[in-house]
């Protein structure tokens, strides 16, 4: 079906930070299929791991014991707050999930009949329907409407409008049982959560026995530097959503929990092929790869390299270009609104001199590279950047 507005571009091969299309043309590709592609493509470790996985056991369901399955969930345990955790396939779906539990919470543990789910303007949750109402962007509502009930928003960062939200909803008892909050918004602009609003957000959350749960989708498992997005915040939240970057390109999602968190009972939530051997074998290897390479700092290198080469570039440009913000390796190039520049124009110049870049909303240009991307490939995404503005411009 018509539902993507496409690059005209055949991708028919990648490896590490390359990928080829189908006349045989190279891009460095700073997208990594929107943040997945972790250990980059045709990871050696990845590919092995797969097919020593494929051949042994594919697909059980959930009827029974899936040991790969027990082992992730059990390193997730192991390096991060949480005690227990969903598998899905998606972002969308890990979010669905954390949304029922959120539900759960506000009729156990509140005791409210209509639980409220309060989230932030300009966020992105998915596309299925609950995770789509969580989306604070009007524009992904529109056409799809009725929306699901019990969503009310704030604007991000906003210590002032989430207190008179909360207050307001709570005001003649209990109403709200969870936050959902992506610790840097990426879709709706790269912008990185204040640490104080954060810690605002737990206290209150704590006060009220309010859920506070992180959409880590695009900003977890590694992406910014630390493993987990909350540590970039210094705030434990009682949940977090992940996709994205886990499986390193196998589709996979996850719901992890603290223990006091956890009302799911055989029987409230599952899926088929959630948590199968496959997606669990590429999830262990994503993570055991991170540790092996010493990928974190790596990240953490590599992301403060691109935020000043993209400073510079900023300062080369200051009549097109207004800054740079991100974590780690998400980081968010912010066109001027006076220069008459599109994110989408500018993406599409720089596939023209064989670079992959993704908008982030229509005035920000998304860098979201494999975490294995050394400095050569940086400095010369940067340039063909560059080169790319410079067909716009002069
Ligand atoms: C991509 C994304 C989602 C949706 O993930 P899907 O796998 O496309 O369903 C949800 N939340 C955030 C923060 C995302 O970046």
């Amino acid at each position: 079906m018509d539902t993507y507005a496409r690059y005209p571009l055949e991708l028919v091969r990648g490896r590490d930070v390359w990928v080829w299309d189908s006349h045989g043309r190279r891009y460095l590709d700073c997208v990594a299929g929107i943040a997945v592609n972790a250990l980059g493509h045709s990871d050696g470790a990845l590919r092995r791991a797969l097919a020593r996985q494929l051949g042994r056991l594919q697909h059980v369901s959930n009827l029974y014991r899936i040991p790969e399955q027990e082992q992730l969930a059990a390193l997730i345990r192991a390096r991060s707050c949480f005690d227990r955790v969903f598998f899905c396939n998606s972002g969308a779906e890990a979010n669905e999930a954390a949304i029922k539990l959120a539900r759960k919470h506000g009729h156990q543990v509140r005791g409210i009949a209509q639980p409220l789910i309060l989230t932030a303007q300009a966020s992105f949750h998915g596309r299925t329907l609950a995770a789509v109402t969580a989306t604070g962007q009007p524009k992904y509502h529109q056409g799809f409407e009725p929306m699901v009930q019990g969503f009310r928003y704030f604007p991000y960062n906003d210590i002032a409008a989430f207190e008179a939200l909360l207050t307001t909803c709570e005001a003649s008892g209990p109403q709200v049982a969870a936050v959902l909050l992506e610790p840097l918004q990426g879709e709706g602009g790269v912008i990185p959560g204040d640490p104080a609003f954060f810690a605002r957000v737990r206290e209150l959350c704590d006060a009220h026995q309010v859920l506070l749960i992180f959409d880590e989708v695009q900003i977890g498992v590694g992406r910014s530097g630390q493993l987990w997005g909350y540590q970039q915040l210094g705030v434990e939240p009682d949940a977090i959503t992940l996709a994205k970057g886990l499986g390193g390109g196998f589709p996979i999602g996850a719901l992890a929990v603290k223990a006091q968190a956890d009302h799911f009972r055989p029987g409230d939530h599952a899926s088929t092929f959630g948590g199968n051997p496959m997606a669990c074998r590429a999830g262990l290897t994503v993570l055991e790869q991170i540790e092996r390479r010493d990928l974190l700092p790596h990240v953490q290198r590599m992301g403060t390299q691109l935020q000043q080469q993209l400073a510079a570039l900023v300062a080369r440009h200051p009549a097109q270009l207004e800054g740079v913000r991100g974590w780690g390796l998400l980081q968010g190039l912010v066109l001027r609104a006076e220069s008459g520049l599109s994110a989408p124009e500018l993406v599409k110049a720089a596939l023209a001199e064989g670079l992959l870049l993704v908008p982030a909303g229509p005035s920000v240009v998304r860098f979201v590279p494999p975490l294995v991307i050394q400095p050569r490939h940086l400095r010369r995404a940067v340039a063909s950047l560059e080169r790319a503005l410079r067909t716009l411009v002069d």
